[in-house]
């Protein structure tokens, strides 16, 4: 028996969907030295990670909650896994041309006295854990960022934050595991193997669930949610914005499970485009999902960017998109055994942070698959909480 599963064994680790989790994972495995196929039915890096921004942010923990502690913990080992990634030599060297990094840190930015003090909150934080931050004043603001409107009360800058480019990011882990790419659509698991909707079975020792939203379909009802964003992007206009440039409100509305919001949050593209965010919608009661453009959405999305950048209102838009966040039911991503298909592991549900989490995520996932001490503690991320006893 063990040996005719051998023999038809499509590889150790199979991995549904090719997104920035998958692929993280995928590079993951292949580490251990497992081989890895990736069952995907659209492009690699396509899903929400190329509709993403591409912003890798640290969260801060300030408010204290338990959400806010664990999601800190999964983006600052994330963004140790991403600066040793970015910075490998040998013949791995050029990972952080290919992944169009530019190290733009981010400026949370503080409208007026109150948030000024948050900010002074939040960068005594950061410096108490040793993560490097300042705050600029109203006057060292308008010097760092000169397009900003005047009479902002300064900002938070993070130096160690970066932007990527996520689906180069996605097919260069998966190349790098040496990864075989399946195009198919997974519709079934039984413990040994996953099928396809093609009626095509594949064989492995263990399979990983890393189909972002998709990934609802083997969860109990709700446990996902898909919060809808859409971006902008301009033409190029060199030497405007060097930061990514974010409203320091922003995580408290990302955090929110039943409003919708626009934020600012603005990143400079290279060539000198601007990359313009962002939204969150849920879906309408009855309404499924969809990738349509919400004129209403977008027009208020764009009026908030510009009451912070007005110079965007005489720059031209080249594309506007939207991309569907894969949000869990609590805000915290599902990484951890499957609690109903034996050999079966989950990866998703990580809403906006899936690009900066996602290589935090495929480590903890590889070092609980295989039995390895877990570098965070996996209890936040626990897929069991979604299954009532
Ligand atoms: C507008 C927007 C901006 C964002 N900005 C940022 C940011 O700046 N920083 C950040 O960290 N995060 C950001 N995010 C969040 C981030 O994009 C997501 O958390 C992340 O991309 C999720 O990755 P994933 O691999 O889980 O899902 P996906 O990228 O959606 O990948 C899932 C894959 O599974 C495949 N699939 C689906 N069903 C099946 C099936 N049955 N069989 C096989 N394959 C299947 C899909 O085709 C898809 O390719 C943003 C998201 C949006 C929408």
């Amino acid at each position: 028996m063990t040996q005719g599963l051998k023999a038809r064994r499509s590889a150790d680790v199979l991995i549904v969907g090719g997104g920035i989790v998958g692929a993280a994972c995928a590079r993951a495995f292949a580490r251990q030295g497992l081989s890895v196929a990736v069952i995907e039915p659209g492009p690699v890096g396509g899903g929400a990670t190329a509709a993403a921004m591409g912003h890798l942010l640290l969260a801060d923990a300030l408010d204290g909650s338990a959400t806010a502690q664990a999601e800190h913990g999964l983006t600052r080992r994330s963004l140790q896994l991403w600066d040793a990634w970015l910075g490998e030599s040998g013949a791995n060297k050029g990972n952080a041309e290919a992944a169009e990094l530019a190290r733009c840190g981010t400026l949370w930015i503080a409208a007026d006295k109150a948030e000024l003090g948050l900010a002074l909150r939040k960068c005594a934080w950061l410096n108490e854990r040793g993560i490097s931050a300042e705050v600029l004043g109203a006057d060292a603001l308008a010097r760092a960022e000169p397009m900003l409107r005047p009479g902002l009360a300064g900002a938070l800058r993070v130096p160690g934050d970066a932007r990527i480019y996520p689906p180069k990011v996605a097919a260069r882990w998966l190349n790098q595991a040496r990864a075989e790419i399946i195009p198919g659509r997974v519709v079934a698991f039984d413990g040994h193997s996953v099928h396809l909707a093609d009626g095509r079975q594949l064989w492995g020792a263990m399979t990983v669930l890393c189909a972002g939203l998709a990934s609802q379909r083997w969860l109990p009802p709700g446990s996902l949610v898909a919060k809808k964003g859409h971006l902008a992007i301009t033409q190029h206009y060199p030497n405007s914005i060097t930061h990514q440039l974010v409203e320091l409100g922003y995580q408290s509305k990302a955090h929110a499970v039943d409003s919708d919001s626009v934020s600012f949050n603005v990143q400079p593209r290279p060539g000198g485009q601007i990359l313009i965010g962002s939204s969150r919608q849920f879906p309408k009661p009855g309404q499924a999902e969809d990738e349509q453009i919400d004129m209403a959405t977008l027009q208020s999305m764009l009026a908030h960017a510009c009451s912070y950048l007005p110079a965007l209102a005489g720059m031209n838009l080249l594309r506007c998109w939207t991309g569907q966040r894969p949000a869990s039911r609590d805000g915290r991503p599902l990484i951890g055994a499957h609690p109903e298909y034996p050999r079966v592991w989950l990866a998703t549900g990580h809403e906006g942070l899936g690009v900066s989490t996602a290589l935090a995520s495929a480590e903890l996932l590889a070092e609980l698959s295989l039995q390895a001490p877990p570098t965070l503690s996996p209890e936040p991320w626990a897929p069991q909480r979604f299954f009532a006893a």
